[in-house]
C-alpha cells in the first residue's frame, strides 16, 4: 500500500467508533455483561464502548462454533473453497488496511508508521501464507509391513479458543486465527479490553470473505469474567493464548479444573541483547539497539530489554544509544512522524514508572528519560528510558516491564556474557552483535531462547516460526510448525 498523507489519517481519525457487539454464530450481538468503556490512549478520551460478553454469552458463542464444526460447513468444505475465503479475507483487510490502522492506533496507542505495517499489512500476508498452506499440509502412509496400509490423517481439531493481548491485536490475532481457519476448525476469539476494536473489524470483513456464520465467533469483556469462562468451557478443545505470564499460569489451572483442554501459551520476556566489543559497526548497533527496545514504547514481546555490554566499550555504547534514542520523537501516534506512541493505558504507564523508581532505590541510575510526559494532550506517554548499573538480583533485570525502559549490565567476558543472559526466567527472544563467527554460533548455541538475533534486532517472516522456552511459554506461531496446534494426527491401520 502506498504512504497514506497525514490528512487520508485525519480525515479516518475523526470518525466516532461504533459501540462494539459481539459476534455469535454471525449475528452481532449486545453482551449480557454490560459495556466496557474503551479509553484512547492518545488522550485519555472516551472513545467508545465494547460489549461486555457474560458466562452464557461465551457458552452460545462455544456452541455456535461446535454447531458450525459438526456441521461440516467449514471443516469440511473442500480445501481449494477454505483457501479462496482467506485469500479473499486477505483482500478485504488489504482493501481496508488504512481504515484497521487508524482504528488499531485510536484504540492501543501504536505509531501508525508501525501499526500500518505491522498490523493490517502482517496480518494480510499471514492469512495469504496459510490460505496457500491449506493443500500444501496433508497426511502421510507409514512404511509398515506389507499386508498393512497405516494412514496418518490430520484432522482439524475442533473448536479453538483465542485468546489475545493489546499490543498488536491483529498481527497476533492473526498468527491464531489463521492457521486455525486454515486447518477447518471453528473459534471463539477473546481480545484484550484495551484492544478489541480492529478484531471486531476483521471478524465482520472474515464474514463478508465468506468464513460461515458460527465459524469466527468473537467474545470482547473483562479477563476475569468473558477470559475466564472462555477458559473454563467444558466444549473447547484447544485454548491458544498470547500474554502476560500470571494469565498463562491461570489459563493452565482453568484447563486442569474443565477438560483438560489442550493449552498453548506465548508469553513474556526479558530478552537479553549482548554487544560484545568487536561489533561489526558500533553505533550501527547503538541504534539498533535503541530501535529493540523502544519501538511501540516498548510494548513489545521479543523487545531487547535487557541490555548487556562489553565493559571495554559500555560508557562509548551507552552514550551513543541515548543519543539515537534522546531523536525518537515520542508524540501522537496518529503523526506520520512520530517514532514513539502512547502506552496503552494509564495502568501501563504508572507500571512503568513503578519500575523507574524501583530500579532507582536498587542502584540503577537513569541516563535518559524516566518520566511520563506530553501530561498536556491527557494521554499516556513516556520519555524512552535507559537504566545503567542494572544487576541481576535488580527488580529491572528480572521482570518483564512491557514499557519503553532499558536495563544496562555490564560484561567482561564470553562466558559472563552468556551467564548473565541465561540468568533469566524468561527465554523468549535475544541478540548478539560481534565480528567473531565462532563466537557467534557459541552464543546462538548457548543462549536459552526461541530467537537469537545475530548483529541485527527484530526481522521476521510468515515462514520463521516465533516462540520462547522457559517462562515464556510454549508452542509456536507462524510457519507450518504453527499447523500443528490446530491438527490432530489420526492413524488407520488397515488389515490388507
Ligand atoms: P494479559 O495476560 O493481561 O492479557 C492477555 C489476554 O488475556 C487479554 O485478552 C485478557 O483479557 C485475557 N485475560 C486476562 N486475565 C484472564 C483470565 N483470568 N482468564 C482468561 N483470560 C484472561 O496480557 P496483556 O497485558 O494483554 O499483554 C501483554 C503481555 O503479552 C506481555 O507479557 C507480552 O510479553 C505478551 N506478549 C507475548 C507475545 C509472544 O509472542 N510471546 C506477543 C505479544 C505479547
Amino acid at each position: 500500500m502506498a504512504t497514506p498523507t497525514q490528512s487520508d489519517i485525519d480525515r479516518l481519525a475523526a470518525l466516532a467508533v461504533p459501540a462494539g457487539k459481539l459476534l455469535i454464530d454471525g449475528k452481532w450481538l449486545a453482551g449480557e455483561a454490560g459495556e466496557t468503556v474503551v479509553l484512547s490512549p492518545i488522550n485519555g478520551q472516551k472513545l467508545t464502548t465494547t460489549a461486555a460478553a457474560s458466562a452464557g454469552d461465551v457458552a452460545r458463542a462455544v456452541a455456535s462454533a461446535r454447531a458450525s464444526f459438526e456441521a461440516g460447513i467449514w471443516s469440511r468444505m473442500p480445501p481449494a473453497g477454505r483457501k479462496a475465503v482467506l485469500h479473499r479475507l486477505a483482500d478485504l483487510i488489504e482493501k481496508n488496511s488504512l481504515e484497521l490502522a487508524v482504528l488499531g492506533v485510536r484504540d492501543n496507542g501504536t505509531d501508525i508508521g508501525m501499526a500500518l505495517k505491522a498490523e493490517p499489512g502482517s496480518a494480510a500476508g499471514t492469512f495469504r501464507y496459510y490460505a496457500e498452506a491449506i493443500d500444501k499440509v496433508y497426511g502421510q502412509i507409514a512404511p509398515t509391513a506389507d499386508n498393512i496400509l497405516a494412514l496418518i490423517h490430520r484432522e482439524p481439531v475442533g473448536v479453538v479458543a483465542a485468546i489475545v493481548p493489546w499490543n498488536f491485536p491483529l498481527m497476533v490475532g492473526a498468527w491464531k486465527i489463521a492457521p486455525a481457519l486454515a486447518a477447518g476448525n471453528s473459534i471463539v476469539l477473546k481480545p484484550a479490553e484495551t484492544a478489541c476494536l480492529t478484531l471486531l473489524k476483521l471478524a465482520d470483513l472474515a464474514l463478508e470473505a465468506g468464513v460461515p456464520p458460527g465459524v469466527f465467533n468473537v467474545v470482547t469483556g473483562p479477563g476475569r469474567v468473558t477470559g475466564e469462562a472462555l477458559a473454563l468451557s467444558m466444549d473447547v478443545d484447544v485454548m491458544v493464548f498470547t500474554g502476560s505470564g500470571p494469565t498463562g499460569r491461570r489459563l493452565l489451572e482453568y484447563a486442569a479444573r474443565s477438560n483438560l483442554k489442550r493449552c498453548y501459551l506465548e508469553l513474556g520476556g526479558k530478552s537479553p541483547n549482548v554487544v560484545f566489543a568487536d561489533a561489526p559497526d558500533l553505533a550501527a548497533a547503538a541504534k539498533a539497539a535503541a530501535m529493540a527496545i523502544f519501538r511501540n514504547a516498548g510494548q513489545v514481546c521479543v523487545a531487547g530489554s535487557r541490555l548487556l555490554v562489553e565493559t571495554s566499550v559500555h560508557d562509548e555504547f551507552v552514550s551513543m544509544l541515548a543519543v539515537s534514542a534522546e531523536k525518537m520523537l515520542v508524540g501522537n501516534p496518529l503523526s506520520l512522524a512520530t517514532q514513539i506512541g502512547a502506552v496503552n493505558s494509564d495502568v501501563q504507564l504508572q507500571g512503568n514508572l513503578g519500575f523507574v523508581s524501583d530500579a532507582v532505590k536498587e542502584g540503577g541510575e537513569i541516563v535518559l528519560g524516566g518520566k511520563r510526559t506530553l501530561l498536556e494532550t491527557g494521554g499516556y506517554y513516556m520519555q524512552p528510558t535507559v537504566v545503567t548499573g542494572v544487576r541481576p538480583d535488580h527488580r529491572l533485570f528480572r521482570e518483564e516491564v512491557f514499557g519503553p525502559i532499558l536495563a544496562v549490565t555490564p560484561f567482561r567476558d564470553e562466558s559472563e556474557a552468556l551467564r548473565l543472559a541465561n540468568s533469566s526466567d524468561f527465554g523468549l527472544a535475544s541478540g548478539v552483535w560481534t565480528s567473531n563467527l565462532s563466537r557467534a554460533h557459541r552464543m546462538v548455541r548457548g543462549i536459552r531462547a526461541g530467537v537469537v538475533h545475530v548483529n541485527t534486532y527484530g526481522g521476521s517472516d510468515n515462514s520463521v516460526p516465533l516462540g520462547g522456552v522457559k517462562q515464556s511459554g510454549n508452542g509456536h506461531d507462524k510457519s507450518l510448525h504453527a499447523l500443528d496446534k490446530y491438527t490432530d494426527l489420526k492413524t488407520a491401520w488397515i488389515q490388507l
